[in-house]
């Protein structure tokens, strides 16, 4: 277990973790620019996800709260799937011969622009391929923290009561 949580947290950190700031912006108070850390925390009970680790797994994957993994799980992989819990989709497709695309909430509640997600994902060296999209890829776009931004600006706004806006930079 210690070696996986190592791997986990080595991946989401370097791959998650210093890459993207949440701008604040209060009509009130003016703007605030905090950055955006990821931490998984362990727990014995009220868990948000499952850590099952097999010995040996063909496939790691998120299924309901449980994220599947193996002693063998690379850093990126955990990264991957470390992406799925905090509810990001996989910008590939898992049927072959279907077109398929993804669209991302924005924080202003319009839907992003559709993007390409085709069978088996797409070259890690693609103009367009992400850590979402392609085995290996590191890159990360503000639409892979759009829903921290949407979550925090609901937040603010429940608990401030102004019309708080919320942008990943
Ligand atoms: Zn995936």
């Amino acid at each position: 277990m210690e070696l996986v949580k190592q791997n986990a947290e080595r991946g989401i950190t370097s791959h998650w973790n210093n890459k993207f700031k949440i701008e604040i912006k209060d009509p009130q108070c003016g703007t605030k620019v905090l950055p955006i850390v990821y931490k998984p925390v362990y727990v014995e009970s009220g868990e948000h996800y499952v850590l099952k680790v097999h010995k040996k797994s063909d496939r790691e994957q998120v299924f309901e709260n449980v994220v599947d993994v193996s002693l063998g799980t690379t850093d990126w992989t955990h990264a991957h799937e470390f992406g799925h819990c905090c509810g990001l989709p996989d910008e590939y497709s898992y049927t072959d011969g279907v077109d398929e695309t993804v669209k991302y909430y924005k924080p202003d509640g319009t839907l992003s622009e559709a993007i390409s997600a085709p069978f088996d994902g797409k070259d890690p060296k693609a103009a367009d391929a992400t850590i979402m999209a392609a085995y290996g890829c590191t890159i990360v776009k503000p639409r892979h923290a759009w829903n921290i931004a949407i979550e925090v600006q609901e937040l603010l706004r429940a608990k401030i009561g102004r019309k708080i806006t919320c942008d990943i930079i």
